[in-house]
């Protein structure tokens, strides 16, 4: 299905849009939404609503500052700042409990970061029990972490395992030494391999590791040395994102040395290779950098079109509300989004004062929940019914989406989506321009582009 991926297309699509893990996506927060408004919306959501929840923890800190970054995160050595931070956490999580409805069942859990496993062990245990205390585990629960080998220890999985942890993300980007080097992350891949062993004598069943292609001094056989490794470790899942190199978004990228980065041709064919050596050894790729094995709760979600996108990236919790803690995190429920603040400062003093940290915001409107229903659709299940949404939002989609059909034109002209009474749906190769297909039901990307560089490149 992916073997001989026409570059030109690559080529033609590669310009800047957003993830979609949000729409509309996270640069139309802004700060007219309040911390009352957010209150507002938090009493709402909880009356009379069984919504399931799914919680996201940001843990912003790390040792060291990989070059290529783009998270929101805190450079230290110092350890106390994690003790401080655990406390703030614990009071976010306080304040909030007063507003949740314990009926609800957290179906999801997701440490990310910065590194959560920069914690120590004890610090795993405390914020890992206090939130069990706080809120109501349904027995079956999706929890996740996002390990950095750097600095792991088999005890902190074994905290990590001990407060719920049943799936986890490895981050390795490149195991080329030279690679590794240039990005300022050295990760003997000794240290990968152990990380790899201890979760599986944990039980870990759902590993997945992340790789980053496009980065300084990768070419396409390093990589490809390095997917050799990574299939012989046969992880569940694999995501190998896209570098995105916006040195004017995060300044410390100048810190890269740009002549070193493979030449925008080479970086399309590394992606090529990457799809076709990755579906070869029997990954299905879903889209937007994700591959999994065929048994995967994934592949099956998608297969069942209940996958679903966050700001984690696809998820097979279809339906929960989305609550995050921690510097920068973001909520979305009942049609709303909040983002607490970015900095540790603001964080803290709003919490000082007994009040959510929220910084920006933003409450959709009825076109907007119409154009995200449609635009996940079309990223988790790659088809959207037309004759569906007519029914559900009780309108003409061919009226209401006129404009969106005329720029989807181009993309069925060389047979990328297809079109007929009652659907839209993405072929195999449009699996690798998802952004660009979706971009077409934004109502708010010409504006965006125009105004100003906020988005990282498509492929
Ligand atoms: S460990 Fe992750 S979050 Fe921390 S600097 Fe490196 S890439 Fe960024």
């Amino acid at each position: 299905m992916f073997n001989n991926i026409d570059i030109n297309l690559l080529k033609r699509y590669d310009k800047p849009g957003p993830r979609y893990t949000s729409y509309p996506s996270a640069p139309l927060f802004n700060k007219e939404y309040t911390t009352e408004l957010y209150i507002e919306d938090l009493i709402k959501n909880n009356e009379n609503n069984l919504n399931p929840i799914s919680i996201y923890l940001h843990i912003p800190f790390c040792d060291t500052l990989c070059y290529f970054c783009g998270c929101t995160t805190i450079i230290t050595p110092n350890q106390k700042h994690l003790d401080e931070y655990r406390f703030y956490l614990k009071k976010e999580i306080s304040i909030f409990e007063k507003y949740y409805s314990k009926n609800r069942q957290v179906t999801q859990l997701h440490w990310g970061g910065g590194t959560p496993s920069y914690l120590n062990p004890d610090q795993i245990f405390d914020i890992g029990n206090f939130i069990k205390s706080r809120f109501n585990f349904s027995h079956y629960i999706e929890y996740g972490v996002e390990i950095d080998p750097r600095g792991l220890t088999f005890e902190h999985l074994e905290a990590f395992h001990s407060v719920g942890m049943n799936r986890i993300s490895i981050g390795v980007q490149d195991f080329n030494e030279e690679v590794q080097r240039a990005t300022n992350r050295i990760q003997p891949e000794n240290i990968t391999f152990d990380a790899i062993e201890w979760s599986r004598k944990l039980g870990i069943k759902s590993i997945n590791l992340d790789l980053i292609y496009g980065l300084p001094k990768q070419t396409i056989s390093s990589f490809e040395q390095t997917l050799d490794k990574v299939i012989d470790i046969s992880p569940e899942r694999i995501a190998v994102f896209n570098f995105a190199y916006v040195p004017w978004m995060k300044p410390h990228q100048k810190l890269i040395n740009q002549n070193e980065l493979p030449k925008a041709e080479d970086k399309l064919e590394i992606l090529k290779m990457t799809i076709e050596k990755l579906t070869k050894a029997g990954y299905l790729y879903i889209g937007m950098d994700h591959f999994v094995k065929p048994d995967d709760e994934m592949a099956i979600a998608q297969k069942n079109k209940t996958l679903y996108r966050n700001f984690q990236g696809y998820s097979t919790n279809a339906g929960a509300d989305l609550f995050g803690f921690g510097m920068s995190s973001i909520s979305h429920f009942s049609n709303v989004y909040s983002q607490n603040h970015k900095s540790l400062e603001s964080y803290y003093q709003n919490l000082d004062n007994n009040q959510f940290p929220i910084s920006l915001g933003y409450r959709m409107n009825q076109d907007d929940i119409i154009r995200k229903y449609v635009i996940m659709k079309l990223m988790c299940d790659l088809e959207v019914n037309k004759l569906e949404v007519e029914q559900k939002f009780k309108i003409n989609f061919a009226d209401y989406f006129a404009e969106s059909i005329v720029k989807l034109e181009e993309f069925k002209e060389q047979g990328i989506v297809y079109e007929d009474e009652s659907k839209i749906i993405i072929g195999d190769i449009g699996r690798l321009i998802l952004r660009n297909i979706a971009m077409c039901f934004d109502a708010y990307i010409d504006k965006l582009i125009k105004e100003k560089p906020i988005f990282s490149r498509t492929v």
